[in-house]
C-alpha cells in the first residue's frame, strides 16, 4: 500500500470536501477502488492516526557499529 500523487484530476473522496484530490492510495486491489483525497484531508487523517499510534523514537539509521571504533584505543 502506498500513497502517490494523483495523476488525473479527481474529486476528493471525503464527504463534504469539495477540493480536488492531490493524492491517492495505491492499494493494488485491497480496496474496491482507489481512495483519492486532498492535502487538507490528508492532514486530518494524519492527525487522527497520530492520536491512535504512539510515535516511536526513530533510531539513527547510520549508527556506527561498536566494532568499528576499536581502532581509537
Ligand atoms: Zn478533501
Amino acid at each position: 500500500m502506498q500513497i502517490e500523487k494523483c495523476k488525473h484530476p479527481t474529486k476528493c473522496d471525503f464527504v463534504g470536501c469539495k477540493n480536488l484530490a492531490d493524492y491517492q492510495f495505491s492499494t493494488k486491489g485491497i480496496l474496491k477502488r482507489e481512495l483519492a483525497f486532498c492535502e487538507s484531508c490528508l492532514q486530518e487523517m494524519y492527525l487522527e492516526i497520530s492520536k491512535m499510534q504512539i510515535p516511536k523514537p526513530v533510531e539513527a539509521p547510520f549508527k556506527l557499529p561498536k566494532r568499528l571504533k576499536k581502532e581509537e584505543k
